[in-house]
């Protein structure tokens, strides 16, 4: 059983795991970052392995050109007979004649790209000032050596913090790239709370790229953006520390910290959130009737597992028997560690097979994992949840907050459907 005392996880110890670990590439987040930066294109520098995994996990696109691609290394670049350098060059150079639209451009590494040790930092310098005014040329990694996928979007959004323009303006910044629809409703309650110099990293175009400055508060909307945290504390920008906007909870504790952060009064606040409060609290209690009771083990993929531990310990009643994550970047989980509760076993890293080994002698009712580990658990009985379509899916704030519970309980209640229908009788 979990332990709901106040002093929460913080001091709990933490096992650390150095193994194999079985989870997608940062190039993946190119998947919901070429949605978001209307303006952008992603150039990776890597294999046909590479290029496969993008296109299979974007889907085929038939009508839209797409807005990343994939200068595919040779085995004659990988031997380094030919200089990848001037391919390179000559490729950008006939992309953006072709797509005159493209107004920034990623160059990103890959594993090959970092095997032959390309140093794509100077060829986004050079092709920067060749390319200069009209696009300009920024480089990251989405390797998948010793990495995460969703690290893909931190390095992306720290690559581009050194280059956004100063300001001594006092304003709010949002990072992290959610989805229009939702970025909006987090616009439009801070707007209603009376806060209004809001920006967001990444604008939705190069021109509405945010401005940064010692008066700059900003707040994470994904707990994987430690790089970039680091890059605008550089630039001299305040965290606001706080819970992530996942669930009721989440998002009136976020909201309260940059409400707290701007002076807003408590009034006002309780006022504006109220309604969206009580319509998020009713459609979380719908999902939470199937998932309350349950145990639930996190195998360390998204690192978004302890917030939504906390979501789902706290807002659906469920029992966390491990929570995973990649890594657990202590000062930005603190909130988070503090509202856990005790009892969950704490993992860092991965090591897969003891893990596995781990999950079936709990044998949770649910099991939060990569693509390639879930169907061979579902073969074993057990039910599982695909990490990825956590990030793939709107889940932040307080309109969100019933399918989150909702992405849980579904395969929860298909199990107990399942499990009520008579065995199959063949002839
Ligand atoms: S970056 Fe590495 S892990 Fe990702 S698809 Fe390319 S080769 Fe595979």
């Amino acid at each position: 059983m979990n332990d709901h005392t106040p002093l929460g996880c913080n001091a709990a110890p933490v096992l650390k795991e150095r193994g194999q670990h079985e989870v997608f590439c940062g190039l993946t987040g190119i998947i919901w970052l070429h949605r978001k930066m209307q303006d952008a294109f992603f150039l990776v520098v890597g294999s046909r392995t590479c290029a496969h995994l993008l296109q299979s996990a974007a889907g085929v696109m038939i009508f839209a050109e797409p807005r990343f691609g994939t200068a595919i290394l040779e085995e004659g670049d990988l031997a380094g007979l030919k200089d990848a350098n001037d391919e390179l060059d000559r490729e950008v150079a006939r992309l953006l004649e072709r797509r005159p639209d493209i107004r920034q451009l990623f160059l990103v590494g890959s594993c090959p790209s970092e095997v032959i040790k390309l140093d794509l930092s100077r060829a986004a310098e050079r092709l920067s000032q060749a390319h200069a005014p009209n696009v300009r040329v920024l480089n990251f990694s989405g390797s998948g050596i010793e990495t995460t996928f969703t690290q893909g979007e931190d390095a992306c959004l720290a690559s581009m913090v050194p280059e956004l323009a100063s300001t001594d303006a006092a304003n709010l910044l949002l990072v992290g790239a959610l989805p229009d629809v939702v970025e909006d409703q987090a616009r439009a309650l801070l707007s209603d709370l009376g806060i209004d110099n809001v920006q967001v990293l990444p604008g939705r175009r190069a021109d509405q790229d945010p401005e940064v400055g010692p008066n700059t508060r900003y707040a994470l909307l994904q707990p994987f953006l430690g790089d970039t945290a680091g890059a605008l504390d550089k630039r001299g920008a305040q965290r606001i520390a706080a819970p992530f906007p996942f669930g009721e909870e989440g998002t009136t504790l976020w909201l309260k910290a940059v409400a707290d952060a701007f002076g807003i009064e408590a009034d006002h606040f309780d006022r504006v959130t109220a309604a969206p409060r009580a319509r998020a609290r009713k459609a979380v209690a719908a999902a939470a009737q199937t998932l309350s009771g349950k145990r639930i083990f996190f195998m360390p993929d998204s690192q978004l597992e302890l917030p939504l531990a906390r979501f789902l310990t706290r807002e659906c009643g469920m029992e966390a028997v491990e929570v995973g994550t990649p890594f657990l970047h202590r000062a930005i989980m603190e909130p988070e560690l503090d509202l856990l509760p005790g009892g969950a076993r704490l993992s860092e890293g991965q090591d897969v097979e003891k893990q596995l080994d781990r999950v079936r002698a709990d044998q949770p009712d649910l099991t939060v994992c990569g693509l390639g580990l879930a169907n061979p658990l579902e073969s074993e009985g057990l039910t599982t949840k695909w990490a990825i379509e956590l990030v793939f899916t709107p889940v932040h704030f307080y309109e969100q907050a019933g399918d989150l519970a909702g992405l849980f309980a579904r395969p929860v209640r298909r199990k107990a459907l399942l499990a009520a229908q008579p065995a199959e009788v063949t002839p």
